[in-house]
């Protein structure tokens, strides 16, 4: 199982990641649009923080199950753990040293749709976007 090490900008948050990566997802929710996120999906025990804890801020909206982690300093986005899925995680790939996303297949997930704040937003969520 290999392992990768990731960090924030700033590098006060430090992070390691043991996970094979073989899906990554963008999401279309408010949120995530907005930070353009690329995330792969791993098991809580998968992620361990290493340092910078204390800097790690947690924003939350909609249902407030989802937590939505980012460094208070730099303001990166490094992981937050899923309201689908409360014991995994959603990894920022982009945090990642020596990975290179371009080979792994990324599956578009629906995020609008689970919302309970947004308008239009269907009332139970639809389940995971076939790929393609
Ligand atoms: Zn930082």
């Amino acid at each position: 199982m290999p392992t990768y090490r990731g960090s924030c900008h700033c590098g006060a948050v430090t992070f390691s990641l043991v996970s094979e990566i073989e899906e990554l997802t963008t999401c279309d929710c408010s949120l995530c649009r907005r930070k353009n996120a690329l995330m792969t999906k791993v098991h809580e025990s998968a992620l361990t923080v290493e340092s910078g804890t204390d800097l790690l801020s947690v924003y939350e909206w909609n249902t407030h199950r989802a937590k939505h982690f980012f460094c208070s300093r730099c303001g990166i986005y490094t992981f937050h753990r899923k309201r689908a899925a409360p014991d995994h995680f959603g990894v920022n790939v982009f945090c990642l040293e020596d990975f290179d996303p371009a080979t792994v297949p990324v599956r578009a997930t629906d995020g609008i749709g689970m919302s309970v704040v947004e308008p239009t937003a269907r009332s139970q969520w639809p389940g995971p976007r076939e790929a393609g």
